[in-house]
């Protein structure tokens, strides 16, 4: 952490970048970054090489995030490349290029983490790469303002499901409490992402839950969406990204798994696991990454079903050995 903090002192232009398929950690950690060092007089650029998911878009700085071709355009030459909650070069999409040509660090708080920067700092005992931004902006002596203070909670409200997963331990909770006092406001974060769900996201869902099959006496729930049913119900990956956690709220499962096929013959799968079991190690086996309770892979050249039936029988497996093991 003290060698992230020195080359960001140094540093005069700092690119942030975050991970593709961006959820409310990565977009906290990149804003709540891009915020203070500007405030600190560097010149930064926030970047992300996808889509931002339109839940954010009312967050004020969210237009400032570009993507790989607004950072080309944009001609900025940073001395430092600073990259947040990403576990390896192809998480953060096309700025993986730039890795070997300027300097480059990162923070993350996977499990999976590989390094691949000059710098880094690498802590899974976070539950959110924004608790870690947090202990840099104080290192940098940045102080919190209600702005600052709400986009930097969002990261934590949002990887520890509001402070209810098992990740969300007292530490945690200090943090949080720690950027409520300084003006975070909460409810902000979850009307934005709890309480704003577009009645299509229900109807497609609804094709979910008939799609749904129970494996594993029960410990296993999975269901999918085909590019055929995101069109059907006017929908995009952004909309579906909470239903697995959904399926994992069904009494007595301990493993969900939704196959989104964001693209055609790209499948996202998407997994969360309740109590025990390690999806990390399971992510990884499948060419993904993640934590112990919220793991995924992206598959591209195979069908959606093509990739249920390679992850589903190896899972059931896998439970079922665990569970003779118990
Ligand atoms: P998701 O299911 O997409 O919400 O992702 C859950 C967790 O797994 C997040 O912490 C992601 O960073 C991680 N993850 C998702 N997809 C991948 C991937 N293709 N490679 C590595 N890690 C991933
Ligand atoms: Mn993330
Ligand atoms: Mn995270």
């Amino acid at each position: 952490m003290e060698e992230i903090v020195k080359a960001l002192k140094e540093a005069n232009g700092i690119l942030v970048v975050g991970h593709i398929m961006p959820d409310g950690d990565d977009i906290s950690s990149v804003l709540t970054m891009y915020t203070a060092l500007k405030r600190l007089g560097k010149e930064v650029i926030p970047a992300i090489d996808w889509k931002i998911p339109w839940i954010f878009e009312e967050l004020e700085d969210v237009k400032e995030i570009v993507n790989y071709d607004g950072f080309v355009k944009s001609s900025f030459s940073p001395d430092l490349m600073l990259i947040v909650d990403s576990s390896a070069p192809d998480r953060i999409g096309r700025f993986a290029e730039l890795i070997g040509k300027i300097k480059t660090a990162v923070v993350d708080h996977h499990q999976t983490h590989r390094k691949f920067t000059d710098y880094s700092w690498v802590d899974p005992t976070f539950g959110a790469c924004a608790q870690m931004v947090l202990r840099i902006l104080e290192k940098l002596e940045v102080s919190h303002d209600e702005k600052l203070a709400t986009l930097n909670l969002m990261g934590i409200l949002t990887d520890t499901g509001f402070l209810q997963y098992p990740n969300a331990d007292i530490r945690a909770y200090k943090d949080a409490t720690k950027l409520v006092e300084k003006g975070g406001k909460p409810y902000v974060i979850s009307r934005m992402i709890l309480e704003n769900k577009k009645l299509e996201q229900f109807k497609l869902f609804a094709e979910v839950l008939e799609k749904m099959k129970i494996e594993a006496n029960g410990l296993l729930v999975y269901s999918y969406i085909t590019q055929d049913m995101y069109e059907k119900y006017n929908c995009t990956s952004d909309d579906s990204s909470g239903f697995v956690s959904e399926l994992r709220s069904i009494r007595g499962v301990e493993v969900a798994v939704m196959f989104m096929e964001i693209e055609p013959k790209h499948i996202h799968v998407s997994m969360r696991s309740k109590e025990w079991f390690d999806l990390a190690e399971f992510a990884r086996s499948i060419g993904g990454g993640g934590h112990k309770r919220a793991a995924g892979a992206s598959i591209k050249g195979k069908s959606t079903q093509e990739v249920i039936n390679m992850v589903v029988p190896e899972l059931i497996e896998k439970l079922e050995q665990e569970v003779s093991v118990k």
